[in-house]
């Protein structure tokens, strides 16, 4: 069974729990390592011959250019992560309908392709924000993978559907999503889909939960950052001590675990996993 490999491309200043020590208009002085972070997932990706989802924020793809043409020629499916890593449910729609067609358009000039897949900053399409479901059908987007079916501080729809499926938006137009996987057991829901719980347990325990998964029938999306494979990165020592924590835990072991990953379980892009599911046209 294919899973959906994705990877939201972003440099480790512009991550939420990081937003309180380093303001948006300070960005540009930090000198970025998303690109050479970035070329260490790629190189990953190639010798396991596995294609997957790039959602580049378009900050970066405006800087970078050469970071979305370089995921391009390797095969991947690029689609977006929006503009400004802003959390949806604290914009306004106006500001989110102009911010998500800019960074669409900027990545389909790059990309040369059109790109249909969204992931919003911070999963942050909550109860709060479900209006951006209709704004993205109205922009084009054919898919979405934002939700986080289960209760956190910054994210999550706790009852919402684990599986991928066709969503009905507010005004009742109809979206793809694919949320964030969890693993339900003894009535706890297990986060199992990558970024810091992937760095939190052991990859016994998250290798178990995916099989687990994959023998329900169910494919799961697996989330990684390419700043989660550069443990040489420098410290935001301002940043509060629980976000220091969910950040810097198990750097070093990231890239070995995500080797055992890519051995142990098969991977696709997540267009092609949501196509193969017949919820998405054929390629
Ligand atoms: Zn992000």
């Amino acid at each position: 069974m294919k899973n959906a490999f994705t990877v939201d491309v972003e440099d480790y200043f512009q991550v939420e729990g990081f937003a309180d020590a380093i303001d948006r208009s300070a960005w540009e002085s930090f000198s970025t390592r998303v690109g050479s972070s970035t070329s260490i997932l790629l190189e990953m990706l190639a010798k396991h011959k596995v294609r997957a989802t790039f959602f580049v924020l378009g900050w970066v793809a405006r800087k970078h250019p050469e970071i979305v043409r370089r995921i391009v020629a390797d095969g991947h499916e690029i689609a977006s992560h929006g503009m400004s890593h802003r959390l949806i449910y604290t914009q306004a729609p106006a500001e989110f309908r102009r911010e998500t067609r800019d960074a669409k358009a900027l990545l389909e000039d790059l990309a040369q392709k059109p790109v249909v897949g969204y992931r919003a900053a911070t999963y942050s399409i909550t109860r709060r924000s479900l209006w951006a479901l209709d704004i993205l059908c109205e922009e084009g987007f054919q898919y979405d993978s934002s939700i986080f079916p289960m209760r956190h501080d910054r994210y999550g729809i706790p009852d919402a559907e684990a599986k991928p499926h066709v969503l009905t938006t507010p005004s009742g137009s109809r979206l793809v999503e694919f949320p964030i996987s969890v693993l339900r057991y003894w009535g706890a829901k297990i986060p199992v889909a990558g970024g810091g719980y992937f760095r939190l347990f052991p990859y016994g325990v998250t290798r178990w939960a995916l099989r687990k998964l994959n023998a329900q029938q169910q494919e799961f999306v697996f989330y990684v950052h390419p700043w989660e494979v550069d443990p040489g990165q420098p410290r935001v020592e301002k940043a509060r001590a629980t976000s220091r924590f969910r950040h810097y835990l198990n750097l070093d072991r990231c890239a070995g675990r995500l080797g055992r990953l890519l051995g142990d379980f098969e991977f696709d892009t997540m267009y092609s996993v949501l196509a193969r599911r017949n919820l998405l046209a054929p390629l």
